[in-house]
């Protein structure tokens, strides 16, 4: 497909000044932004145009070169002079730059921006969630203290409806002024306009000519079942209006999960500490368990039964975030000494003992070890 002609795409004549092609291509970036055509992508790739358009333009000698030898002067093997002939020339990487240059502040940018400072600010916020409900997923109510855009001027920062700014007066709407350092002369981003090259003539007197108000906005998360303790959760565009045409943040949601009475999870595995009747780990049976998902498990119990053996419930644990594995559940046994005796408990258990051969110092099956605690005390 054939490349439109530049001077063309931004709708000027072949010898515009530079103060035309900016004011051409301001008009058109502006109106053409992404961020005031989400989803559009005719917009998107005219944006991409006029802005490789203007990048070339603006430079007196790439555009002297696309003068003598149009596109073909930034085409690999090109004509072109050194510099810019191989590889033609990165427009992709410099697009933030240009329209950082050209718009700074009006675009959201904030004094001395950076590229990120274009954007609204991002927002914070933290909830705090009981186990079950990361374990199921859930809906949470967050109260955030914001910015949102000005009703009164409808964002723009102006009281005037069409007028919405005036060359500023330091830059002369340059965005940048230059000054003497020793031997060199260094350009810096205009004080006054904060590079945006613009002041607004009469500042909407609700807004301050921010175009942005302070408010508390009340939003829902949804937070996904598997989240983890200490998750961050990203709802993008949901942070500060950028005001005056600016992009806004990001709201980034902290989750903390609240410890649980019953419950304790290892990654996607959960653990549940069960006591047991001595006569149940001695003889064996079936008990009931809760499982993190509300319902009831049965677990068989072997005769014999010591306090911290483990018995998985396959499945019974946590979703894996961004996948259909679930983790399991294990069941923790501590074995209880039965205490506050009836008089026939103690009986029977005295039996017991007298039937397990019990004596002051063990019954046989502990033979093994006092004979090594024997062992040890004659070799101190
Ligand atoms: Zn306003
Ligand atoms: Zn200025």
């Amino acid at each position: 497909m054939a490349k439109t002609d530049y001077y063309q795409l931004l709708g000027v004549q072949r010898g515009a000044s530079a103060d035309e092609l900016k004011k051409a291509y301001r008009k058109l970036a502006m109106q053409h932004h992404p961020d005031r055509n989400p989803g559009d992508k005719a917009a998107e790739q005219k944006f991409k145009d006029i802005n490789e358009a203007y990048d070339v333009l603006k430079d007196e000698q790439k555009r002297a070169a696309y003068d003598r030898f149009g596109h073909a002067a930034f085409e690999n093997g090109g004509p072109g002079p050194g510099g810019f002939g191989a590889g033609g020339f990165g427009f992709e990487g410099g697009i933030g730059d240009i329209f950082e240059q050209m718009f700074g502040e009006a675009m959201g940018g904030r004094r001395g921006g950076g590229r990120s400072e274009r954007t609204g600010a991002d927002v914070r916020a933290a909830v705090e969630i009981d186990l079950t409900q990361a374990f199921a997923g859930t809906k949470v109510d967050v109260r955030v203290a914001t910015r949102v855009a000005c009703d009164a001027c409808s964002g723009t920062g102006s009281s005037d409806k069409q007028a919405a700014a005036d060359k500023c007066p330091t830059c002369g709407g340059a965005g940048r002024v230059r000054a003497q350092q020793g031997f060199f002369v260094v350009e810096r981003t205009c004080p006054t306009c904060g590079g945006s090259g613009r002041t607004i003539r009469n500042p909407c007197r609700v807004c301050a000519g921010a175009g942005t108000v302070p408010r508390e906005r009340n939003l829902s998360v949804a937070i996904p079942a598997g989240v983890e303790d200490g998750t961050r959760i990203r709802l993008s565009g949901e942070g500060e209006a950028g005001g005056k045409g600016a992009a806004p943040g990001d709201l980034y949601v902290h989750v903390a999960i609240r410890p649980h009475p019953i419950f304790q999870r290892d990654g996607a595995n959960v653990f549940c500490r069960v006591p047991l009747r001595m006569g149940q780990a001695a003889l064996g049976g079936e008990i009931e368990v809760p499982a993190i998902d509300g319902s009831r498990a049965r677990v068989k119990i072997p005769s014999g039964t010591q306090t911290g053996d483990q018995f998985r419930l396959r499945g019974k644990g946590f979703s894996v975030l961004r996948s259909t594995q679930r983790g399991d559940m294990y069941i923790q046994v501590a074995v209880e000494t039965p205490q506050n005796l009836t008089k026939r408990q103690r009986e029977l258990l005295e039996e017991f003992e007298r039937e397990s051969g019990g004596t002051a110092s063990g019954s046989p099956e502990h033979e093994g070890f006092f004979a090594k605690v024997k062992e040890f005390f004659e070799g101190i």
